[in-house]
């Protein structure tokens, strides 16, 4: 990293924002919570609206709406009981409106404001409680003619709080921007130029000075400026730790004939993706330096052989590799996939689970390991434990990287510090979005899928008509086929949840009998991988399960995939789950069952899974459909909250940020340059300590 010495020049803007006028002990823990602890967050808090108090006459008022009227005072009206309002009564030349104030304003507003002055007054108007009087309650101003300028025709509304209403952050908003200093431009001159984006001080005070409903669209210019600063910001931060991760020494592992022969030994061809990634990651092996690489690729678009090659090249060249799995099941089934090839080679592999019920066994894998006998481990969290030592661990493969915590992905780390990390993901991230994650990564596509995998047949169906479907069923089951069942997670408490795939599960097997199976989130891990054992050996004909075959499971046999309330579940959820069906040779078929009547979104997304079975254009798809807020919900997986930049509406404005980023640092790789000290402030401003990087060891 670069020397993180706060340039002077933000000092005011980095104050806490007790220093701002008006916010002592009472308001500014309201402030906080509103903006955040700094006078920058304030700045840094767009408006969300904006209120046009357009003057007229008393009889033109329209309900519900901030106005502004000149009025005369024509009595004022004690309360008549406490907790009743103050009443001010007035006219013009149109009609009548009444003035509301409760608490105990009276006395000073009649000497202020005495019977038969002229007033302008503005606020929002109602009726009052029995739909008669119109009303403004608490006016915004009550002010003499000669003070009228005092009124805004515009202003803007920001996010308030009870104890803090808008206007008073409009305040506290325009104090922050009196504090905010010119700063020296870090956005190319002449792309700046060609956007027409105004400078960012310029750009804070448009964005605070919102004139006209198009000032607070995402594309207003100086909306758009701003939201280029913050992702040029964020990828110098990323560009920054790549640079970081590639300084890191880790062992030369060349191409191995080992490798070759297991290769040629595959009952198929490597597709060309497969072909183009392997010698991705095998030019990042034999590099020296160490690699950090993830591989995007679609569910069944064989990412796991692609791993199983490097990891051959690795214990060809004695260094040992660990493939590491969400869960049991899928560490289990990844060490049946990958043993036999490897062992074919001689090198070989052991299974490490958090459930080596048997100390013993678990011991003697964990010698293996130490002394270098085995070459492989495959495992889940137990992997972390601290008595799991290598003897040379030269490779992290990490399966589905995205259900993995931060810290789980820094210890896994921490033990092989030298070594080349690869992780795979088939969580299909919009290309558009991907700089945004992964910016900090290598990223391999696997963008074609093995031939001979005809579609899956997808149809939405009605639960009225489950029947039906259970009807269907009984044919392909009395045929030899094999579905899963699933049952969403939606209701906050998990155990209505099970409850609900239990009552399924009951249903199904009074049809059924013994031939259906069910497993949960709660059921102990000893019993689900007993009921996932039944399934894949055909035991079992149905599975109903909550999402947790989500995850990478691989059941050939299974063809058939029912999903219920399908419209709880995400786009890229659903297409996760019909890729569970149709990976063998067999045509699979998709029913997602949903509780009508279904919403025009909801229909809309339905329809797009009917269309298309390519994950990628799906969550592009599902982006555009759900527009902001947090669209895959990423926020786990370490998408960066943006304060300025809406990753959807701006996103045209990702790859040319990426790509100044990547450039700025070509040009001036210290930052040193007058435009480098610019930039230096810009990460400063931002202060990107984005969390969920591979590469951080967390
Ligand atoms: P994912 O990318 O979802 O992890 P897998 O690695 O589990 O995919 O592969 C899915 C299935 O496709 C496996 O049964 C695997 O053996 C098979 N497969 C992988 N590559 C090819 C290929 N090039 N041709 C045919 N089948 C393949
Ligand atoms: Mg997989």
């Amino acid at each position: 990293m670069l020397g993180r010495m706060r340039p002077e020049i933000l000092f005011p803007l980095f104050s806490p924002i007790t220093v701002l006028k008006g916010a002592g002990s009472r308001v500014a823990p309201l402030l906080e919570r509103v903006a955040g602890p700094l006078v920058r967050d304030v700045l840094f808090l767009a408006p969300q609206g904006l209120i046009t108090r357009r003057p007229a006459l008393i009889a033109q008022l329209v309900e519900g709406e901030a106005q502004t009227v000149t009025v005369t005072i024509q009595a004022h009206r004690k309360p008549p009981r406490p907790g009743h309002p103050w009443k001010i009564t007035t006219f013009d030349a149109t009609g009548f409106i009444t003035l509301a104030y409760f608490k105990g304003f009276g006395p000073h507003l009649e000497q202020r404001h005495p019977v038969g002055s002229v007033r302008v007054v503005s606020g929002k108007v109602e009726r009052d409680r029995f739909g008669g009087d119109l009303q403004i309650v608490h006016p915004d101003y009550l002010v003499t003619v000669e003070r009228i300028a005092e009124i805004p025709t515009i202003e803007a509304v920001y996010p308030a709080t009870a104890g803090l209403p808008s206007r008073a952050v409009r305040r506290f908003v325009a104090a922050a921007l009196d504090r905010t200093p010119n700063l020296p431009e870090w956005q190319d001159g002449p792309w700046l130029a060609r956007q027409g984006w105004p400078t960012w001080r310029e750009a804070l005070i448009a964005l605070h000075a919102p004139a006209q409903d198009s000032d607070l669209l995402a594309q207003a210019p100086h909306r758009r400026r701003l939201a280029f600063d913050e992702f040029l910001a964020h990828q110098l931060a990323l560009a920054l730790r790549k640079r970081g991760g590639r300084a890191r020494l880790a062992p030369t592992i060349p191409r191995s004939a080992l490798a070759d022969q297991a290769q040629g030994a595959l009952p198929f061809a490597l597709t060309g993706a497969q072909a183009r990634t392997l010698a991705e990651i095998r030019g990042d092996l034999a590099s020296g330096q160490a690699m950090t690489r993830l591989i995007q690729g679609d569910v069944g678009s064989g990412k796991t052989v692609v791993a199983m090659l490097a990891m051959i090249d690795a214990a060809a060249a004695h260094r040992q590799s660990v493939l590491m799995a969400p869960t049991e099941i899928l560490a289990r089934q990844h060490f049946e996939t990958i043993e036999g090839p490897l062992a074919a080679q001689g090198v070989a592999a052991v299974l490490l689970t958090g459930r080596h019920r048997q100390r013993a066994a678990r011991g003697a894998r964990l010698a293996e390991l130490s002394m270098g006998e085995a070459m492989v481990a495959v495992g889940t969290h137990a992997l972390f434990q601290d008595d799991v030592a290598f003897k040379d661990l030269g490779l992290i493969v990490i399966d589905e990287q995205h259900r993995f915590g931060v810290s789980e992905r820094g210890r896994l780390r921490a033990k092989g510090d030298a070594a080349h990390l690869l992780a795979m993901s088939a969580t299909p991230i919009p290309r558009t979005l991907e700089l945004t994650l992964y910016g900090d990564l290598d990223v391999s596509h696997l963008d074609e899928k093995p031939p001979g995998r005809t579609p899956v047949a997808t149809r939405a169906a009605p639960a009225p008509r489950l029947a039906e479907v259970v009807e269907r069923l009984k044919h392909a089951v009395a045929r030899g086929a094999r579905a899963f069942w699933i049952c969403p997670l939606v209701s906050e408490s998990e155990i209505l949840d099970v409850a609900a795939a239990e009552a399924r599960w009951a249903a199904l097997t009074a049809v059924f009998g013994d031939k259906v199976g069910l497993v949960h989130g709660r059921l102990p891990g000893v019993r689900k991988d007993a009921v996932m054992a039944s399934f894949v050996d055909g035991a079992l004909s149905i599975l109903v399960a909550t999402t947790v075959v989500e995850v990478g499971v691989d059941v050939p046999a299974a063809t058939i995939m029912i999903v219920e309330q399908a419209e709880r579940f995400g786009l890229a959820q659903l297409h996760q789950l019909r890729g569970r069906v149709g990976r063998g040779t067999g045509s699979g078929s998709c029913v997602l069952l949903y509780d009508p009547p279904l919403s025009e979104a909801a229909q809309r997304r339905l329809d797009i899974l009917r269309r298309t079975d390519d994950g990628f254009v799906i969550a592009e798809k599902d982006l555009e459909l759900r527009g902001g807020g947090d669209p895959l919900g990423l926020a786990q997986s370490g998408f960066p909250a943006y304060r300025l930049a809406d990753p959807v509406a701006h996103r045209d404005l990702i790859a040319p940020a990426a790509d100044h980023a990547r450039l700025i640092l070509a040009r001036d790789p210290d930052l040193t340059s007058s435009r480098g000290e610019a930039v230096r402030i810009l990460q400063e401003l931002f202060d990107w300590r984005a969390g969920g990087s591979l590469s951080e060891a967390g």
